[in-house]
């Protein structure tokens, strides 16, 4: 007998270790003493007191101790199993790639600052993305969440064409198959958003999120064309949201400025009373290919913001779904929807691809809204990005996160290493820290409740 190869010893304090089931997604505390008496019973095949069996006994029930490689390869297969076939469930509309911002640490910015002839959604387009959308629904009505996110560039640019696409949907409604489950919602600056269009938001039913750094020397790196600091215009803008009583979000991209000034970020956060947040790490681009150091920082103080805010119930996206995943041993596969081929990029010239970073270059985006018969579960990109998940991914077997992490961000991982299947390194520090606060966080709830 022997611990199963998806079992990681992590130690929590003084003499307790936690034994933690990679693949099942669940923890056990013992003793080190216990954990000591487990390792002779490996050796001697002898237990030598009742308690010690149950224990035994337990851990063998629950596939942390396993006869053979045989068990664990089964469980495994078992495992894999469970994984759904892809289904679109998100889908970026990009209404244009222009944009008023020049922000510094923009990771599409070849996408926006090169000028182009077709960098403006036309409502053909738009038309044809619904078309689309409807087809792909119609042919996969198992149950899956499903999101229309409108992108940019600064989607308030062509504010009209979102109108237009959003009557277009009410048209398909009431002609033919949409399921009503469809979630809309939209990324923006928010420096061009006015009391209309908030209106025409919460009509639509478009969930507004606004990209935002929260205190003034964190957001300087989101400037105007000018080089000037939008701060002032965009708080003036959530204001607007307050007074319009409508809700938001804020994305918040985590610069090592910000890290620098988070005993201001938190009251700020709270100050501002979005309705969630999500931070975002910094992808890799030309100017920087971040250190060790930034993830780990960020990941610290990712956690420690998801410590506090948790108290009065305001919960970030990142964080959260790890949360969910371990708190309810439920297998965490993708981390974002391109993972797996399970999502939409439709650029303003109806291109198709499967993730917003290769706006930059068009890489995987060989289809058009134009043509009739694309179906993503026969197309070739989306083919081959369909196992882009670490239970898939031989480097990823041993790892500790292999259920939880979702395998972070395939395009980071090629820009970094040339492939999708590759690792996204950066990720698995961020990925095993924050597995490693749960595990301590999960001991520290079950000892003071
Ligand atoms: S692969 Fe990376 S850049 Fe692309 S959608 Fe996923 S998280 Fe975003
Ligand atoms: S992507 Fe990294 S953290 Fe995630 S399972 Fe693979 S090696 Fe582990």
């Amino acid at each position: 007998m022997r611990y199963s190869k998806y079992v990681h010893i992590f130690h929590v304090e003084n003499d307790v270790v936690a034994l933690y089931h990679a693949l099942l997604i669940r923890t056990v505390f013992l003793k080190q003493s216990e954990a000591q008496q487990i390792d002779a019973y490996f050796k001697t095949n002898r237990v030598d007191h009742d308690a010690l069996l149950d224990v035994i006994q337990y851990l063998c029930a629950n596939y942390y101790i396993v006869a053979n490689d045989e068990e664990d390869r089964e469980l495994y297969g078992k495992c894999i199993e469970l994984i759904s076939p892809p289904a679109i469930s998100n889908a970026y509309i990009v209404v244009t790639e222009n944009c008023n911002f020049n922000c510094k640490y923009c990771f599409i910015s070849n996408a926006v600052q090169t000028p182009g002839v077709t960098k403006v959604m036309t409502e053909e387009v738009a038309r044809q993305a619904v078309r689309l959308l409807q087809r792909t629904y119609e042919r996969q009505q198992t149950p899956y969440d499903k999101t229309i996110t409108f992108y940019g560039g600064e989607p308030l640019l062509n504010f009209d064409v979102i109108r237009f696409f959003m009557e277009e949907v009410e048209r398909t409604k009431k002609q033919g198959y949409w399921p009503s489950d469809v979630k809309y919602a939209m990324i923006t600056n928010g420096s061009l958003l006015t009391k209309e269009i908030l209106e025409s938001l919460q009509k639509y039913g478009i969930a507004l999120s606004i990209s935002y750094d929260v205190d003034k020397e964190s957001h300087a790196q989101r400037v105007d064309k000018n080089g000037n600091s939008s701060y002032e215009l965009v708080r003036q803008k959530i204001a607007l949201c307050h007074e319009t009583e409508v809700p938001f979000s804020l994305s918040i991209t985590l610069s090592e400025t910000l890290l620098k000034r988070k005993g201001e970020i938190l009251p700020e956060i709270l100050n501002l009373s979005p309705s969630t947040i999500a931070f975002n790490l910094l992808i890799p681009n030309k100017q920087d290919l971040q250190n060790k150091r930034y993830y780990e920082d960020a990941t610290d103080f990712m956690i420690e913001a998801f410590s506090h805010l948790r108290e009065i119930g305001l919960y970030e996206d990142r964080i959260m779904r790890k949360v969910h995943s371990f708190s309810k041993s439920k297998m965490h596969i993708y981390d974002c929807c391109a993972s797996g081929g399970n999502q939409y990029v439709i650029t303003p010239d109806g291109k198709i691809g499967i993730c917003h970073g290769y706006l930059n270059n068009r890489k995987y985006f060989s289809s058009s809204v134009f043509d009739e018969g694309f179906d993503f579960r026969t197309q070739e990109d989306y083919l081959y990005w369909k196992k882009r998940t670490p239970l898939l991914m031989e480097q990823c077997h041993d790892c500790e996160c292999l259920s939880i992490c979702g395998g972070g961000c395939p395009y980071a991982a090629d820009y970094m290493y040339g492939s999708i299947y590759e690792l996204d390194t950066r990720f698995c520090i961020h990925a095993k820290k924050v597995l490693e606060w749960l595990i301590k966080d999960l001991y520290g709830q079950i000892t003071n409740p």
